[in-house]
């Protein structure tokens, strides 16, 4: 596993987790939540119960920047916590994610 790991620093996800928690507050974000709606599966969600996903991992060299951030239900963020990537990626195809543009 180090390998994904070699490139980023302990001290740069530091930085972004603190940028992500800016853009926590922002009102940006409460409008992305007020859509109650998960990116990923495109269930409805309570806004309280959004949580604040990286698209791209801050482990792998993702971001906090609004294009790599979205609201995701519980559900998906723990799986896309413990999946490999390919494994979320399945998932993805699964809920038909990469027809449906809409919700991209
Ligand atoms: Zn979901």
């Amino acid at each position: 596993m180090e390998r994904f790991i070699s490139h980023v620093t302990q001290k740069e996800i530091k930085t972004e987790k603190q940028k992500a928690r800016l853009l926590k507050n922002s009102s940006w974000w409460r409008k992305k939540i007020s859509k109650r709606r998960c990116y990923y599966c495109g269930k409805e969600v309570p806004e309280n119960e959004l949580t604040m996903d990286h698209v791209i991992p801050l482990i792998r060299g993702g971001k906090s920047v609004k294009s790599n951030i979205v609201p995701a239900c519980k559900e998906c963020n723990t799986k896309k916590k413990y999946m490999l990537p390919i494994e979320w990626d399945q998932y993805l195809q699964s809920l038909n994610f990469f027809d449906s543009e809409a919700i991209l």
